[in-house]
């Protein structure tokens, strides 16, 4: 499209004033090029045209009538609001019958509906004894010649602005801007996969004439969306590749595997070979093997392993080559407590090869964390365990070769590209993710699309599956006798709800639903009550938490009551049981992860969803269904794929990331052969490019 039209304010448009255009604002549109690419939500098919005759369907229809009878205006108190208003009515009628029709509080209508005009109305017919009749339907002027079209666009609309308005304007636009609105697509890619033009397919989307046209308007827009995305991120990703990072040795596995209380899964070792081969490669392997190089690209891999697949063995690994290789590493995560796990079950293991390593968190001792940033500072600690204190700028390291986030989908982008900035130079560390929450492979085509991807799709053996119930709330007397019953043997037990503490939301939901806080309070005269039972929920401060979580861990809390911060992986193999309070209110891949909570031991471990839903009294099938998937599988791929058909891709992304994965037209949650199309035709268009210079 052409550069002026996309700074051409709305305001060039007739019937945008400038008070106007604060509520084209609200809806994001400011240019001309906005408003072009504001497009409908969803489409209604209002069917052909009926007779008023003949129709006796129920609902909506539509039908093309002649003004009969002029409209007439009166005025009226409401009945509702006893305030006063106007009424308009008139009569409009096509061959077979008459319908009158009615308006409020819209008297400039008269100069609409004027006999002899016809117009198409799309409304409800009411039938009664004095005759037939439509309040407040929809209407556009109707010419037999240019016919009609019975798809009907549907805008996302912000009060002061109605479809009738954005349809001008936009036709307008379409109308006045012609010459100027160019194809931004090459050539031979509209040639190659038969696209249609692109001011068809603007003008498709937004006056569509038939279905199929329609869907060729959309999946041509939808693609250049995701062409366009991938563009980006591969430049992106091509500039960050460009560094080099240090090239480190492929270590003797064999010391390190024997050193393992357990024998490696099939997958984990692959993911491990997989990191190595990264981190140790140069351009050209065994050149650089011979000549000794030193530097390889930067590696950046993405680990998706399910809850417990065992991903900390895998970084583990990782890290101990490059302390083999005399390089640093770092392992980053979200929270001080896994931070501290990870801290001691990796520092254990690696001290035995005479690694050093070091935890660097929030709220430390200022000369504990003197020496610690000092001990980084001089390479003597070899490998570093942190949360986002390791971003911190006053964090130098002496020959950072590797970079481990864990849990990454807690992290963002920015801080991604701020780890890679913590080595010397103009040198950049390896970069590894590893994520517990198993993405759709669509989605994960989007959100990690500059990343290699190792997928971790066992489970280490003898693992049990976690058994998982679905349960009203009737049942919860039951479910509290069981859970102190699991204390009796010294078992701890989650209880997650969805708020952490009462609200108006909670009021507002018309039904009961638990918050944190008050719950904990209200065990008291419960099976729980004499149990030691502590609620912990997300806005507390970081260190109170990370308190609360070691007492968990430790074994001196029985009942950990909490909102979903639990979800980022701690490990605490001695808990068994996972109730979750309003399991409604959570998406499939939530509950799968908190369930993962649990099963961590030696012992059977239970996960218990209760809702109001799932009452004896009261079965919701749907929600019953939905739930089922989750009672009958532990496999966090099939069940993400799940959720995403049920609640789209929203929920994946997070609140904080969504931003970056917002697309107009594209729907990512359900065209993978657009996604991947796209993506080889930005690839090629890279790689042309690239070859080009
Ligand atoms: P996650 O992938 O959720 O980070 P962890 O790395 O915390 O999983 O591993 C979960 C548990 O499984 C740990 O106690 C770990 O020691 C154990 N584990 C990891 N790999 C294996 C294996 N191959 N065989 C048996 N147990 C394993
Ligand atoms: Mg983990």
């Amino acid at each position: 499209m052409n550069a002026d039209i996309l700074k051409m304010p709305v305001t060039q448009l007739k019937g945008i004033s400038s008070t106007r255009a604060k509520l084209f604002a609200k809806l994001e549109i400011y240019t001309v090029y906005d408003l072009l690419n504001f497009f409908p939500r969803m489409y209604v098919n209002r069917g052909e045209i009926r007779e008023v005759l003949d129709f006796s369907g129920e609902g909506k229809a539509l039908f093309a009538l002649e003004v009969t009878k002029p409209l007439v205006s009166a005025r009226i108190k409401s009945k509702k609001t006893g305030r006063a208003m106007t009424v308009q009515r008139f009569s409009a009628a096509d061959n077979t019958g008459t319908v009158k029709i009615t308006f409020f509080n819209s008297e400039f209508l008269k100069n609409t509906f004027i006999t002899g005009r016809k117009f198409l109305f799309y409304g409800e017919l009411e039938r009664t004894a004095r005759g037939i009749s439509m309040t407040s339907p929809e209407y556009e002027p109707y010419y037999e010649t240019s016919g009609y079209s019975s798809i009907e666009p549907v805008y996302p609309l912000t009060s002061g602005i109605t479809k009738k308005l954005i349809s001008s304007c936009v036709r307008q636009a379409l109308d006045n801007y012609k010459e100027s609105i160019e194809d931004g697509l090459e050539a031979d890619i509209i040639k190659r996969n038969g696209f249609m033009p692109y001011y068809e397919a603007l003008c498709e989307v937004h006056f569509p004439s038939d279905e199929n046209k329609l869907k060729n308007a959309r999946k041509r827009l939808a693609f250049e969306e995701l062409y366009n995305f991938y563009l980006k991120m591969l430049f992106l990703s091509d500039k960050s590749r460009k560094g080099r990072a240090y090239r480190v040795n492929y270590p003797d596995m064999k010391k390190f595997v024997s050193e393992l209380p357990f024998t490696l899964t099939y997958p984990q070792k692959r993911a491990i070979q997989d990191i190595l081969t990264d981190i140790s490669m140069s351009s050209n392997p065994e050149e650089s093997a011979k000549r000794k190089e030193k530097y390889a690209p930067p590696a950046r891999r993405l680990v998706q392993g399910d809850v417990g697949s065992g991903k900390t063995v895998v970084a583990c690994a990782a890290l101990y080559a490059c302390a083999k290789s005399s390089y640093q590493a770092l392992l980053m995560a979200p929270t001080g407590i896994l931070a501290r796990q990870h801290y001691e079950s990796i520092g254990k293991l690696l001290s035995k090869f005479g690694i050093r390593t070091v935890l660097l968190v929030g709220g430390m001792k200022a000369s504990e964390k003197r020496e610690t940033l000092s001990l980084i500072e001089s390479g003597e600690a070899q490998i570093v365990i942190g949360t986002h204190a390791l971003i911190e700028e006053n964090v130098k390291f002496k020959n950072l070769a590797l970079a481990i986030t864990d849990e990454q989908h807690r992290f963002g982008v920015m801080q991604r590209k701020a780890l890679e900035d913590k080595s010397e130079q103009d040198l950049k560390p390896h970069t590894v993710v590893m994520s517990a929450t198993p993405i759709p492979r669509t989605l994960a085509l989007i959100m990690y699309c500059d990343l290699d991807i190792s997928i971790i799709d066992a489970m280490p053996v003898g693992r049990k599956p976690v058994k998982t119930y679905a349960v009203g709330t009737d049942m919860r007397s039951r479910v509290y006798k069981f859970i102190a019953s699991q204390a009796e043997e010294g078992k701890q037990s989650y209880i997650v709800c969805p708020l952490a503490q009462e609200s108006e939301e909670t009021l507002m939901a018309g039904y009961e639903m638990k918050a944190a806080k008050e719950y904990c309070d209200s065990l008291k005269n419960t099976p729980l009550g004499k149990l030691n039972t502590v609620y912990i929920h997300g806005k507390m401060k970081q260190q109170e938490k990370d308190e609360i979580m070691e007492r968990f861990a430790n074994g001196d809390i029985d009942v950990l009551v909490s909102t979903t911060v639990i979800e980022v992986g701690v490990n605490n193999p001695n808990a068994t049981v996972m109730l979750v309070e309003n399991a409604e209110r959570f998406g499939l891949s939530q509950l799968h992860q908190l369930r993962g909570r649990v099963g961590r031991g030696e012992d059977n471990a239970y996960c218990i969803l209760m809702s109001p839903l799932l009452k004896k009294s009261k079965p919701d099938s749907t929600f019953a269904q939905r739930i089922d998937t989750l009672c009958k599988s532990s496999d966090g791929f099939r069940i993400a794929e799940k959720d995403l058909e049920i609640r789209g891709p929203g929920d994946f992304f997070g609140r904080r990331q969504s931003g970056e994965f917002r697309f107009r037209i594209a729907d990512i949650s359900s065209d993978m052969k657009l996604l991947l199309l796209a993506k080889e035709e930005a690839e090629r268009t890279v790689s042309k490019y690239s070859n080009s210079k």
